[in-house]
């Protein structure tokens, strides 16, 4: 059984105290018979207070980014090592907000990560095509070069630290979701490539999330769909009732 997995990125939201606060709504509530794993990525001036907070909890801490060298002249940057030192094990890399806003390549990305497979982290790796190339009739071939520039140089045994993300772009934030059968056809079709590069097991095993724009009336009906594992949550991450009904839809 592939793990089931719903992860909310946080973004730049939610100060010291508003963390506190959405992780203690969370702890009250978080079903604790559940084989879903539960991942929060809180901004990284939060992430030591929210390992700490979550320490006796199953529920997971993962950052929103991280810089691909070891330690160096990078103002204004986050090793892989520091976070590991602080008990972060999980990385979002490739985020489209990452991509089209930071500029970050598909090399870019591959380079990151190798760095945060090399210190051991899980790796949610984010992908997924804009509107124009989906109207050109060009997102899956858009995904597959995502896929092969950024991530299929990992060796077959590191398949196991990584959680894969699709989100089409015009789908995050927009309030516009995929349809369950779109996403369902994404999702075959990423299995399918896996297949052909990595074999049948670890193509069986990856869990492949969807996100954009998932909320608790459609996530039901996404997570029904027998490629989806699970989704990467924005917006309704920032509220407890919200997230935590997204959670029980799995
Ligand atoms: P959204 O964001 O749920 O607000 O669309 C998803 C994401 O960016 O991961």
């Amino acid at each position: 059984m592939r793990q089931k997995i719903v992860a909310g990125n946080w973004k730049m939201h939610k100060n010291a105290e508003q963390t506190e606060d959405l992780l203690n709504e969370l702890i009250a509530e978080i079903p604790t018979e559940s084989d879903t794993q539960v991942i929060v990525a809180p901004t990284f001036v939060n992430l030591a207070s929210a390992v700490d907070h979550l320490e006796f909890i199953s529920i997971d801490v993962a950052a929103q980014n991280m810089h691909q060298a070891e330690s160096g002249a990078f103002t204004g940057e986050i090793s892989a090592e520091m976070l590991t030192n602080i008990g972060v094990k999980i990385v979002i890399l490739g985020h489209s907000e990452r991509r089209a806003l930071f500029h970050e390549t598909d090399a870019l990305i591959a380079n990151k990560v190798s760095t945060a497979l090399a210190h051991e982290m899980k790796v949610i790796f984010c992908f997924g095509e804009e509107l124009k190339d989906r109207q050109k009739q060009q997102h899956f071939n858009v995904v597959q070069n995502q896929l092969h520039d950024g991530l299929f140089h990992i060796e077959d045994a590191a398949w196991k630290n990584i959680i894969l993300a699709y989100e089409p772009v015009w789908a995050i934030g927009t309030g516009e979701t995929a349809s369950a059968e779109q996403a369902q056809e994404m999702h075959g079709f990423i299995r399918e490539i896996i297949r052909k590069n990595f074999g049948a097991t670890i193509a069986e095993d990856v869990s492949i999330l969807y996100g954009g724009s998932v909320k608790p009336e459609n996530a039901s009906e996404i997570f029904s769909k027998p490629d989806v594992d699970g989704g990467l949550i924005g917006g309704a991450a920032l509220n407890a009732a919200d997230f935590l009904a997204i959670i029980n839809a799995i």
